[in-house]
């Protein structure tokens, strides 16, 4: 059974698509959506040996290895033209790590449909996808203990995202889900107490509070 972090990132997969996993570790996901008859092949890319050892077991295991193939490659580079993907996941690492990873391998293939699940610097996602012909086509945010996770389904296409959008999720922004509510009211209290320290310690001059001011004033303004 997936965590709901990884559950959430399968729903999004189409039936049927053509799947490459890249940063797969475990190889859970495809493994999943295999079981589940969701999709009938699937690419897995992984950089590092331990990984991708751990994702060759799971794959002979279950029984999977007719329609798996692992390959140790870095980043989009594991996917061969005849492969023919057309749908990518990129899950569970820090935001500049995907967009280092569709940076250097995007130009060259054009998939129909990206899954991106940044840890962190989701914004650094958002602007990418708009800088490089993905349209953001929905977004989601799930709670898996105390973390909570977002993410971002793309598509071959053009648009235009206000600064807000891009910090928030254009679709988060609207949907107005209580997870994501709950996340930018503890961002706004995190910047708020450092506000306080900096003034304690006369530093209201500073770049810093300058810079986080205007942080806590674009989530009040946008978001609550
Ligand atoms: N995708 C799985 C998930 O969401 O649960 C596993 C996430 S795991 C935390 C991140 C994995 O990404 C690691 O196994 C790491 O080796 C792999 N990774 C990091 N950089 C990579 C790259 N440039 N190309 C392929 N895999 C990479």
């Amino acid at each position: 059974k997936l965590s709901p972090r990884l559950q959430a990132v399968a729903n999004l997969v189409p039936k049927g698509s053509r799947m490459a996993d890249i940063g797969s570790d475990h190889a859970y996901l495809p493994a999943a959506l295999l079981q589940a008859g969701q999709i009938d092949f699937a690419v897995v890319g992984e950089v590092a040996e331990g990984p991708l050892q751990n994702a060759e077991h799971t794959v002979k295991s279950q029984g999977l290895t007719d329609q798996v193939v692992c390959r140790l490659a870095d980043g989009l580079a594991a996917i061969e033209a005849s492969d023919a993907v057309d749908t990518v996941v990129i899950a569970g690492m820090g935001g500049l790590l995907i967009e280092k990873i569709l940076t250097a391998g995007v130009p060259a293939a054009k998939f129909s449909r990206l899954i991106l699940q940044p840890n962190t610097d989701q914004a650094a996602v958002r602007a990418w996808l708009v800088g490089h012909h993905y349209k953001i086509s929905h977004e989601e945010i799930v709670q898996e203990g105390r973390h909570r996770y977002e993410m971002l389904v793309a598509e071959p296409g053009e648009e235009q995202l206000t600064a807000a959008q891009i910090t928030f999720g254009p679709h988060l922004l609207k949907d107005q889900d209580p997870v994501f509510l709950t996340k930018w009211q503890l961002e706004y209290e995190r910047i708020n107490g450092v506000l306080d320290r900096l003034a304690a310690a006369g530093q209201e001059a500073s770049d810093k509070y300058q810079k986080l001011q205007a942080q806590a004033k674009q989530i009040q303004e946008e978001v609550f």
